[in-house]
């Protein structure tokens, strides 16, 4: 009996705990930003749950200083158009991508899941800068994720994709919105040479959670200064700066 006791006690113990740190992580840990108080930099402090934002050392996004060229598989994309379905959820601009496709990569196969925009780029190849990346989130059968970014620089032509998208830009943060007349083919994000840098990261928004396969396409795609002033308005800086490689290696696919 007393031992029943006991472990009723320990059980609700541990309840409240986890109650407790819950509650913790979404009055403290909920709010995160890419600037000021609740910026990259406390990331790590701002939730037990985000503590690998501060203590991983396998982090995203970083400085390809160095590459080793590899015999790597081909990335093979298998993308069906899709009512576009679109969402501002206070960090970024998403797009809803399940049962979009896949992308296989030599005997793994991955299913798009999101897309998101990050401005500027948060990738930095030999010291250069890019003025936005498109990270495709794809994962597989095992929960294994792989994200594509698609890089772009500002130039005199607009991008055709994004020009469809930013059309339909939410202002605000809220529910996502699916215009069903619009079809949209997401390949048209990619650039044309799918060459690539690849390595072993994370995630780069909290919790920052890692056995993240990066897939960095070489080719940059051009988007207008309107294109890029029309996201800034929304959101002028969403980057987190880059993570330390520590004893990572980054391979070239050429
Ligand atoms: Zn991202």
């Amino acid at each position: 009996m007393q031992k029943k006791w006991i472990l009723v006690t320990l059980t609700l113990f541990n309840l409240y705990s986890l109650v407790y740190a819950a509650d913790q992580a979404h009055s403290i840990g909920g709010h995160w930003s890419y600037q000021g108080q609740t910026g990259p930099a406390i990331w790590g402090e701002l939730s037990k749950e985000y503590t690998t934002c501060k203590l991983g050392k396998h982090q995203s996004p970083i400085h390809i200083e160095t590459a080793t060229p590899s015999s790597l598989p081909k990335l093979v994309f298998d993308y069906h158009p899709i009512p576009l379905t679109i969402e501002n959820n206070g960090h970024t601009i998403k797009l809803d991508a399940e049962k979009v496709g896949s992308l296989t990569l030599g005997e793994d196969t991955y299913q798009l899941k999101q897309i998101h925009f990050h401005m500027p780029a948060e990738e930095v190849i030999q010291k250069q800068q890019f003025d936005m990346v498109a990270h495709l989130v794809h994962q597989n059968a095992e929960g294994k994720l792989a994200v594509v970014a698609a890089l772009f620089n500002k130039g005199n032509t607009s991008h055709p994709l994004i020009a469809t998208l930013w059309d339909t830009l939410p202002a605000k943060e809220g529910d996502a919105q699916t215009h069903a007349q619009l079809k949209i083919d997401l390949t048209k994000l990619l650039p044309e040479d799918k060459n690539y840098y690849t390595y072993e990261g994370s995630l780069t928004t909290p919790p920052c959670s890692e056995g993240v396969k990066w897939l960095i396409l070489k080719q940059t795609q051009t988007i207008s200064s309107e294109q890029l002033a029309a996201y800034q308005a929304l959101y002028p800086q969403s980057a987190r700066p880059t993570q330390p490689l520590n004893d990572r290696t980054v391979f070239s696919s050429n």
